[in-house]
């Protein structure tokens, strides 16, 4: 589904990210799989040499928040493999802060990360999409993007920001031929998800109608479709992948 296409992905060292990389590569995409720092990136791409044969895949871990560093990789991938298709916004982290006790660092933080760095990578990569006539940028968004969460504020809060900026830039970057879209997966087995308390997830996997948590390849099968040219026409989307939860 992805012949010849050149992706990045950030985040794809673990959890959701890595699954984004390994589905891209099954599917003919040479990927780019940038990670925080060099020791992990270097782990997964040797777990996905171990999985599977000849991948095209490279790995990277450029400061994502700055746009100098994500030029530099991101000109690094197109000098690589001759274009730049496919930009995956996966990096995140999440929170779970009570207000009361919310350090504006901290808050700070997830915000730098989770979309400062989603506005950097995604001017960066369109330029280049522009320049070669077309792109998709994918955001990874959550289930919490639409209903909140009751802590932790800053990480719904920057999730609703990506669902602003993948709606902004799909009607900015249309005439560039260059669709934006998000996943917004529900609760997904990840480590993300390991460290949070028993309290927290469980009433939330019992709404769930499909009755488990997704798998990092729920999701993952949901960014193929919408990176492929299946997803022609769709552009400006928040397609949740959540079993059809609610809080
Ligand atoms: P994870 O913790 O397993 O992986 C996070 C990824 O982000 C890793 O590859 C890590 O290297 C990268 N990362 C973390 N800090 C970074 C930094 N400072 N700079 C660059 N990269 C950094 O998490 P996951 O569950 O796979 O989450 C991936 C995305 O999915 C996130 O955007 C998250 O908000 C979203 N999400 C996850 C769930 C879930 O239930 N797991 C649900 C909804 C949305």
């Amino acid at each position: 589904m992805l012949k010849g296409k050149v992706a990045v992905v950030t985040g794809g060292t673990r959890g959701i990210g890595y699954a984004i990389v390994k589905k891209f590569l099954e599917n003919g995409a040479c990927v780019a799989l940038l990670g925080s720092r060099k020791e992990t990136v270097d782990q997964a791409l040797q777990k996905i040499k171990e999985e599977q044969k000849n991948p095209k895949v490279m790995g990277m871990w450029p400061e994502i928040s700055d746009p100098k560093e994500v030029k530099e990789a991101f000109q690094k991938v197109k000098e690589e493999w001759g274009s730049l298709d496919i930009l995956v916004n996966n990096a995140g982290i999440s929170a779970r802060d009570s207000l009361y006790d919310y350090e504006p660092e901290a808050f700070q933080k997830i915000m730098n990360l989770n979309v400062n760095a989603v506005f950097v990578c995604s001017q960066a990569g369109a330029k280049i999409m522009k320049e070669q006539g077309g792109g998709v940028i994918l955001n990874t968004s959550s289930m919490v993007s639409l209903y909140g969460q009751p802590s932790g504020s800053g990480y719904p809060t920057s999730k609703f920001a990506v669902n602003g900026l993948t709606k902004s830039l799909a009607r900015e970057l249309g005439k560039d031929n260059i669709r934006v879209n998000a996943v917004a997966p529900g609760v997904t087995r990840t480590d993300m998800v390991a460290v949070l308390p028993e309290e927290l997830i469980k009433p939330i996997i019992n709404a769930i109608p499909l009755g488990r948590v997704g798998e990092p390849e729920d999701v993952a099968n949901a960014f193929l479709f919408l990176a492929s040219d299946m997803a022609s026409y769709i552009t400006g989307e928040i397609l949740s992948v959540d079993g059809a939860a609610m809080t």
